[in-house]
């Protein structure tokens, strides 16, 4: 069995199917999906389908609604966050980080954010899911500072002097559609190189399509129905039993969430 540890299973993308989506993963072999909001607004709709589906269930701001030209975060979510988290117990923070890749990037208030979601993480004892992109070094920096107790660093693309650095804080590195790619060099060397119990799988669902979904894939969207064939891909590039990649980084999701 398999466990997507990051997915965003209430975008509108899946509204005309949504029950048919988690119906086709469990068929095809995942026990749990983790499903991360990203705006405040949209955290009584995860709760809807924790209750629904089990999802494992994140609450956080994403660094696209807090800068670039959806921001839509003032910093008073901070507190609406806060008292989301202490209410309805979530298994983990996230989707938080940094992305420096958008426009218009607002480092400051990126940053602002980021670390004020590491602290609710640290006072609530819980895990992170982290948005890593063009900014490893400065969330690094962060996670250094204001030490949370676990993590994924998900869809990672940093060098593996980085990864490394993730790991020795404690996290996993998620690996996805992307890995599935064979132009997606580094990634799938990274994928090779990482200790087995530092690598999860996701498909952050609907985006990042893995690559059977054919030459149109940018266009296509992405479903957790497709993680046990994208893990097996995986896991092909690894040299390992598809199963035994199953168990393990299924194992290493619980143990990063304290629900093993
Ligand atoms: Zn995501």
């Amino acid at each position: 069995m398999w466990i997507d540890s990051h997915c965003h299973l209430d975008s509108p993308e899946f509204d005309v199917d949504r029950d048919e989506v988690v119906a086709a993963s469990r068929a095809a072999g995942v026990e749990a999906i983790v499903n991360l909001p990203g705006h405040v607004d949209h955290f009584a709709r995860a709760l809807a389908s924790r209750e629904r589906y089990g999802c494992l269930t994140g609450f956080g701001i994403h660094p696209m609604w807090v800068a670039g030209p959806s921001a839509q975060s003032p910093r008073d979510h901070i507190a609406i966050l806060r008292s989301w988290v202490e209410r309805e117990k979530p298994d983990l923070i996230g989707e938080i980080g940094l992305d420096f890749y958008i426009s218009d990037v607002n480092q400051s208030e990126q940053e602002w954010f980021f670390s004020e979601q590491l602290k609710v993480a640290r006072e609530f004892d819980l895990p992170v899911s982290l948005h890593v992109r063009r900014s490893q070094d400065v969330i690094l920096k962060h996670l250094r500072r204001i030490r949370v107790r676990s993590g994924f660093a998900h869809a990672f693309n940093g060098s593996s002097q980085q990864a490394m650095e993730f790991v020795r804080l404690g996290f996993c590195l998620g690996f996805g559609g992307t890995a599935t790619f064979p132009q997606a060099r580094r990634i799938r060397s990274l994928l090779r190189d990482v200790p087995l119990s530092s690598v999860v799988l996701e498909t952050d669902a609907p985006d990042l399509p893995p690559s059977f979904l054919g030459a149109m894939s940018s266009t296509r969207r992405n479903s957790p129905e497709y993680l046990p064939a994208i893990g097996e891909l995986l896991a092909r590039e690894r040299g390992e039993l598809p199963a035994a990649f199953a168990a393990a980084t299924t194992s290493n999701v619980r143990r990063v969430l304290g629900a093993d």
